[in-house]
This record gives structure tokens, C-alpha cells and sequence, in this order.
């Protein structure tokens, strides 16, 4: 047993389209973590109802999010890939880690601080211990790793005490879990017209989606923030110009992203037309296979369903004798 392979959770709400952000912040890891650890992914559907989504739209959205994450590269065969309310045992250990979890903390945490803000007329109660159920998706595998995007670090924190709380109150059983990305730091992946991160639920004409089709990838870049000249030599990149950087690294050839920043510091010579055309026809070409494959597998409902069934099974095997240890060191623990 010396070689067992580390655990790693992660979970997408299916709250949309999937975009770049979700692809770079965490898929992209998802991807090559699955041959080297032992890795959970899901979908987030009850994370989603937060915001009370259509129930009519639901089932249609949780499948497009399986397609999209196989289309991208996810091997169902070596992952186990799952639909958070298929596994029960998730509710169960929300209920009691709710006991440990405190309103004034959770009240401070400022994704819930924006909801209050955005939604003021829902501001319900599962919005307040969201961090609660997302650390339970994590503690109740035994993760510790979460590939996630820098919007998502401060709940991994949060993971943290709650995995700390427990296990100094009852004794050790979760692992401390941390956020990780292949890269140096957290992923950020900025919407195009510079104002907050590309999102399934805002923003929308200012996001890339793996589902979009070229013409409007085209057109999107096009319309992208480039609201400065082309700058005096040697001055600062501002950052409308920098985020355009920034996307044509994880697409573009090294050596035309080279030739786009030199541009830039040493000539003053930047053409914003010529850029966002080399761009368009990149991230053309980094999409539109995964926009394809993703269409043909929303296609075979059949095919994904045994992916959710299988991928659950083992979710719960797993998440089931972690429940199990927790509510014998709580005392829940009577025949
Ligand atoms: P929503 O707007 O409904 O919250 P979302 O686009 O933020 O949707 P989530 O389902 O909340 O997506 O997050 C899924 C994963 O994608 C998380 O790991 C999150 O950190 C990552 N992610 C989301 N947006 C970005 C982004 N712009 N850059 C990098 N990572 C991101
Ligand atoms: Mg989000």
C-alpha cells in the first residue's frame, strides 16, 4: 500500500457554458493530474441552485458540463467523473460539519459578501455555507489536492480549518487539502473587456466558451478592450493590452507572442488589428475540436449516464467510509 496514489478533488457548477477560465483554472490540471493521482471530479449541481436555476434547464446543463469536461481530455476510464447529488453521502456530512462551522466566519467570506450585493433578494441560507459543502466535496474523498482557479483559494483555506476543526475536536481523519495548478500560482483568466474574470453566469459577451462557434470567437476578440494607443517605447503594458498577452500565451506559438511583446516595449509599434486576428485564429483553433467532440457526446445521453453511474459508484465507495469514520469519532455510533 506504500504507493498509493494521492487524492484529488474538484467540481464545476453546471451553471453555463463552460469558458476559458474553467479550462485554464482547472481543467487543463484535471487533465494531466489524472495520470499520475487518484482523482474525483464533479459536477457541482447542487452548488448550482444557490441561484435557482430553471429546473427545466438542469439535466441539459449537468450533461454539457460532462461532455465538456471528456471533450476537453478528461478519460472517464481513469478518473472517477460523478454528479454531486448522486452521492449522497455528501449531504450527510454536510449536515454535521455545519455544527462546526461558524455564521460570523461564513458571513465574512467575500464571494458571500458580493451575493448579498448581486441577489439581494435571495440571500439564502445555502449562499452562507457554500464554503461548508465545498469543503465537505473535498474532505469526504480524503483530497489533498484541489485544482481550482484563484477565485476559488480562499474556500480552500477554509477547507483547511474545517479539516483542522474536526480533527482537534474528535480526533484525525481529514487531510489538510491545497489548492494547486501545474503552473507557479492560481489561475486568473480576466474577461475581455477587462472587468472581472471570464464567468459561466456574467460577462457573457465578454467570454470565451468552449462552446462557441469561430465566427463568434472572432468576433469577440475583435470587440476585446485595446483602449489605449500602441504606447511610447519602454512604457508599461497596461493591462487591457496585457490580458490580450495573456491569452495568446496559452494558445499562440511562443515565438508570436514574442514578437507581439517586443513590439509593444521596444518599437511602439503594436497593431492592435493584426494581434486580435492572430489570436481569433488561435483560439479558433484551440476550441473548435473540443466545441465539436463536445457536440457529439451531448449527442449519446446513453454513453454519459453510464460515465455518471460509474464515476458515482466510486465516489460514494470512497465517500462512504469517510462518513462512516466521522460519525464514529462524533459518537453516532450506537449497534
Ligand atoms: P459561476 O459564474 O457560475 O460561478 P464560474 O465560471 O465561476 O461559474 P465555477 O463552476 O464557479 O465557474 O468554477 C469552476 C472552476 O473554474 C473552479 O476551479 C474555478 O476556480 C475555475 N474558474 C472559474 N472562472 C475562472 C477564471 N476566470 N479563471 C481561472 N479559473 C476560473
Ligand atoms: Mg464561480
Amino acid at each position: 500500500m506504500a504507493t498509493e496514489k494521492e487524492i484529488v478533488v474538484s467540481g464545476i457548477r453546471p451553471t453555463g457554458y463552460l469558458h476559458l477560465g474553467n479550462y485554464f483554472g482547472a481543467i487543463r490540471n484535471y487533465i494531466r493530474m489524472q495520470e499520475e493521482f487518484n482523482c474525483y471530479f464533479f459536477v457541482a449541481d447542487w452548488h448550482s441552485l444557490t441561484t435557482h436555476p430553471d429546473p427545466k434547464d438542469l439535466p441539459g446543463n449537468v450533461m454539457r458540463v460532462l461532455a465538456e469536461n471528456i471533450a476537453s481530455g478528461l478519460d472517464p476510464e481513469k478518473v472517477s467523473l460523478y454528479v454531486q447529488s448522486d452521492v449522497p453521502e455528501i449531504s450527510e456530512l454536510y449536515l454535521l460539519m455545519n455544527m462546526l462551522a461558524y455564521v460570523g466566519e461564513l458571513e465574512k467570506v467575500p464571494t458571500f459578501k458580493d451575493k448579498v450585493r448581486l441577489q439581494p433578494q435571495n440571500v439564502n441560507a445555502g449562499l452562507l455555507t457554500y464554503p461548508v459543502l465545498m469543503s465537505v466535496d473535498i474532505l469526504i474523498q480524503r483530497a489533498v489536492k484541489v485544482p481550482v482557479g484563484k477565485d476559488q483559494g480562499q474556500h480552500l483555506e477554509m477547507a483547511r480549518n474545517f479539516a483542522q476543526r474536526f480533527n482537534h475536536r474528535y480526533g484525525d481523519l481529514f487531510p489538510e487539502p491545497e489548492a494547486f495548478n501545474y503552473g507557479d500560482s492560481l489561475v486568473r483568466i480576466p474577461s475581455l473587456d477587462g472587468a472581472g474574470k471570464m464567468s459561466k453566469s456574467e460577462n457573457e459577451l465578454a467570454t470565451l466558451y468552449l462552446a462557441d462557434e469561430d465566427d463568434k470567437i472572432l468576433n469577440k476578440i475583435k470587440k476585446a478592450k485595446t483602449d489605449t494607443g500602441s504606447g511610447e517605447p519602454g512604457s508599461p503594458v497596461p493591462d487591457s493590452v496585457q490580458n490580450l498577452l495573456d491569452l495568446m500565451k496559452l494558445v499562440s506559438a511562443a515565438d508570436v507572442v514574442s514578437f507581439y511583446e517586443e513590439s509593444w516595449k521596444n518599437t511602439g509599434s503594436i497593431r492592435f488589428g493584426d494581434m486580435k486576428k492572430q489570436l481569433g485564429e488561435d483560439m479558433v483553433k484551440f476550441i473548435s475540436p473540443i466545441r465539436e467532440r463536445s457536440k457529439e457526446l451531448q449527442r449519446d445521453t446513453d454513453y454519459l449516464k453510464k460515465i455518471m453511474k460509474a464515476g458515482a459508484e466510486k465516489a460514494r465507495a470512497n465517500a462512504a467510509q469517510t462518513l462512516q469514520q466521522a460519525k464514529k469519532l462524533i459518537g453516532i455510533n450506537y449497534y
